[in-house]
């Protein structure tokens, strides 16, 4: 990765930062601090607020660390740690919206990113608008006068359209609205939000962050503009996060660097080996040249994670049932983002934009696994699909 901030490279950013041996008797790693009163010294102290830590709701090193971390990482002004991604979807919108105000929410989002839109934010008075992923420019077409925000997620969940979000951010930002990108599937190693136009950058931690299946966390980091208005609404709406959870995160994103990178390489390959099977229709992956989002992923990624679409040709229900229960290394999951490798089928909910798949669309995430080992498994899951096909 050559991308550079504070004259470090990444991998040394997840290495080091948000470290405080010296505060804690020369332990590598910032202890699980589990603290909801800190006590004052003094009368002056308190009245003064002149302490590091106020009360536990408000930070403990262990989220201080894991904020700093994210500081290096992202970039951005200000990060708050939240307790899941969705918590932290919602704290990012509603830091930006208000009843009266529009928002445009990119209709390949994560599915329940639409329900809060659909549900909680429509009774607070916030309208949604659903756009194709792949609008670009055109987005101005959709932009009203009250227009206050622009949701991104790329590539899209379930469906891998990656956006042209410098493009989308350039109209947002020329009528006064904010930017706001789900960056999960990327993570700030492979995607510099900031640099290409967010001001608001949300992350699943539960997935690649925590990386072992045992965590749910988020954050959003926010540029100078937005840093205060994301701090208030974070601390008006009392989010926590554990000091054990942030410990967890820590402990992840230490390996973060080397996990992605064997992570993407065991997607291309399956993804690549999934393309020549008969039972695969197509592969929804954007590391693989023939991607209609190929050459845009190549303009602004880094590099491609472990999470992609496969759509298998039509096959009656009894013979996708014969192919998800017979895989033993593929475990059939929701969530992403652990050392093991997953399976889902997946279901669309659309309203701006068609996906046409011809069979079965199915989510795979690659693990850590040799890669030999997944092909045999998913060859023997096609082998017992065959008789029910
Ligand atoms: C999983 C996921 C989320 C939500 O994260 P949780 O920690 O499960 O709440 C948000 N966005 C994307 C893209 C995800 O995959």
């Amino acid at each position: 990765m050559a991308r550079k901030k504070d004259d470090l490279r990444q991998e040394t950013h997840a290495a080091h930062a948000g470290r405080m041996s010296r505060e804690h008797f020369g332990a590598v790693n910032t202890p699980v601090y589990r603290a909801s009163t800190i006590l004052y010294p003094d009368l002056a102290a308190l009245e003064a607020i002149k302490i590091p830590y106020i009360y536990g709701r408000l930070g403990t090193p262990s989220s201080r660390s894991l904020e700093e971390v994210v500081r290096a990482l992202e970039g951005g002004a200000r990060t708050v740690i939240c307790s899941s991604g969705l918590n932290a979807i919602a704290v990012a919108i509603l830091s930006v919206c208000s009843a009266g105000d529009h928002l445009l929410m990119v209709d390949s989002c994560y599915a329940p990113t639409r329900t809060l839109c659909d549900k909680t934010l429509k009774r607070l008075g916030v309208e949604t608008t659903y756009y194709d992923p792949t609008i670009g420019a055109g987005i101005q077409s959709l932009v009203r006068a009250n227009t206050k925000a622009v949701f991104c997620e790329s590539p899209g969940s379930l469906t891998f359209e990656v956006q042209d979000v410098p493009a989308v951010a350039a109209v947002a930002h020329d009528c006064g609205a904010s930017v706001l990108l789900d960056n999960t599937w990327a993570t700030p190693l492979y995607f510099d939000a900031f640099a290409h136009g967010a001001d608001l950058s949300v992350q699943a931690a539960t997935k690649y962050i925590g990386g072992h299946a045992d965590v749910m966390l988020g954050y959003v980091c926010a540029n100078e503009s937005h840093a205060k208005r994301l701090a208030q609404t974070h601390d008006h709406l009392g989010i926590y996060a554990s000091g054990d959870d942030c410990f967890l995160a820590l402990r992840g994103i230490r390996t973060l660097p080397v996990r992605l990178k064997r992570h993407g390489e065991t997607a291309l390959a399956l993804a690549k080996w999934l393309q020549s099977r008969p039972e695969v229709s197509h592969v929804l992956y954007p590391a693989l040249e023939d991607d209609p989002g190929h050459a845009l992923w190549k303009r602004d990624f880094v590099s491609a994670t472990g999470l992609f679409g496969v759509v298998l040709k039509a096959i009656p229900h009894q013979a996708l049932a014969a192919f998800f229960d017979s895989l033993k290394l593929f475990g059939m999951g929701y969530s992403w983002g652990g050392y093991e490798s997953l399976i889902v089928p997946s279901t669309l909910h659309r309203t701006a934009s068609r996906f046409n798949a011809v069979g079965p669309l199915i989510r795979i995430h690659a693990g850590l696994e040799d890669l030999d080992d997944l092909k045999s498994d998913l060859e023997a899951g096609f082998a017992a699909m065959k008789p029910h096909s």
